[in-house]
């Protein structure tokens, strides 16, 4: 069976060190040494200024949007998923969605300025497939009109956009780091600021308001990360150059093979400094999409049709039509890629892939076929 992906995890050995520690300081949770030391190594890795470690991404969005004082309406991209938009209703926010641009599937900022009204307080977009957005255009806007700008991360461990962490741009930058992102802590997320009060009050957020044991200065939650987490983390980063330049290669060796596929992939924003996080590829069209996920399911190969739905047909929000997203939906797929996936495994998945462009001929179809064939032959026989 090939998954769309599947979690890296470091030996066992590794993690059972730190396991060993925890045992001997009996620290679990609350700000500890690991999660200390986590959030250190990972903020030189990443070449940031401020980051915190919370929860979980979606939790991330929440805090992002609450430290923003956001009201009223924000404005946000139909392709991502789900938490994106949810957080926003979470808070007690309307989102109003820009369509997207066709060769990024990134929020479209020409398409941002018409849908901007005097309820608009911010634009909250996603860096999709962990290709940034158009960041300055986006930016140029939010300064005309006095707007926030969120950006929704969690595709984008590792990757730079104009020389920088793609996480220090936006007023707010989120990040997940659940066990289906290119690098995790099982669960957990982080938060990314460039401004030291909207850090100040994060971390005040982060953990019930407390500003001491008697002492709370904020309204806050708990969005505080553990000692388990964090060791997870920890080993992880020890791989994630491994894990960044596995999936290059994999990557590489798909558009090598699928170089003749009638299909696009995403036109990058990035620098150098892409980390690959999705193997997206979009069809001409839904029938030879659904034809290849079910070829593809046949033999045992299970994408992923990721992001599907648009968010803006969620039964929770003023329904928009976003004639770009809406086409793409229904004819994007993800392919397998994880640092364990091998070669030979993704030649068969594009043999599959081309086999299903060039003959059209489904297995059932041939399978139909041969049957066919055989009761012939069999009458003929007979007679
Ligand atoms: C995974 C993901 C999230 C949610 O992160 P969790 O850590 O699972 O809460 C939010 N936005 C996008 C685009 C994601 O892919």
């Amino acid at each position: 069976m090939i998954p769309v992906t599947k979690p890296f995890l470091p030996s066992f050995r590794e993690y059972e060190e730190y396991l060993s520690s925890i045992w001997e300081r009996q620290w679990l949770t609350n700000n500890g040494p690991l999660l200390n030391e986590f959030e250190l190594k990972l903020k030189e890795y990443l070449d940031v200024k401020h980051m915190l470690y919370v929860t979980n991404g979606t939790v991330a969005l929440q805090l992002a949007i609450r430290a923003l004082d956001l009201k009223g309406e924000i404005i946000t991209t139909p392709f991502s998923y789900v938490a994106t938009t949810s957080s926003i209703v979470w808070e007690g926010c309307k989102p109003v969605f820009v369509d997207i641009e066709e060769d990024t599937f990134n929020i479209d900022p020409t398409k941002i300025e018409a849908a901007i009204t005097p309820r608009t307080s911010a634009i909250l977009a996603t860096h999709v497939f962990g290709n940034p957005c158009d960041i300055d255009a986006i930016q140029a806007i939010a300064d005309k009109y006095n707007l926030k700008v969120i950006y929704d991360g969690a595709h984008c461990f590792g990757t730079k956009y104009k020389n920088r962490s793609v996480f220090e741009y936006g007023d707010i930058c989120t990040t997940s780091f659940h066990a289906t992102k290119l690098f995790h802590t099982i669960e957990g997320g982080a938060v990314f600021t460039q401004s030291p009060e909207l850090l100040k009050k994060l971390v005040f957020m982060r953990n019930f308001g407390h500003n001491g044991p008697e002492d709370f200065v904020e309204v806050g939650i708990n969005a505080k990360n553990c000692e388990f987490r964090a060791a997870m983390g920890l080993c992880n980063l020890a791989h994630a150059d491994e894990v960044l330049e596995k999936r290059k290669t994999l990557s590489m060796h798909y558009f090598e093979k699928l170089k003749n596929l009638k299909a696009a992939f995403p036109r990058l924003n990035a620098s150098k400094d892409y980390n690959y996080a999705y193997f997206p590829v979009l069809f001409d069209s839904e029938e030879m999409l659904q034809k290849t996920i079910r070829e593809l399911s046949l033999e045992k190969v299970y994408c992923r049709r990721y992001f599907y739905p648009a968010l803006s047909t969620l039964p929770y929000v003023t329904a928009q039509e976003m004639p770009v997203c809406d086409s793409v939906v229904k004819r994007i797929v993800c392919l397998p890629l994880y640092h364990t996936l091998t070669f030979s495994d993704l030649d068969m998945i594009c043999r599959v892939i081309l086999r299903v462009q060039n003959y059209g001929m489904t297995t059932e179809a041939e399978e139909a076929a041969a049957a066919l064939e055989n009761q012939i032959k069999s009458i003929l026989t007979v007679a």
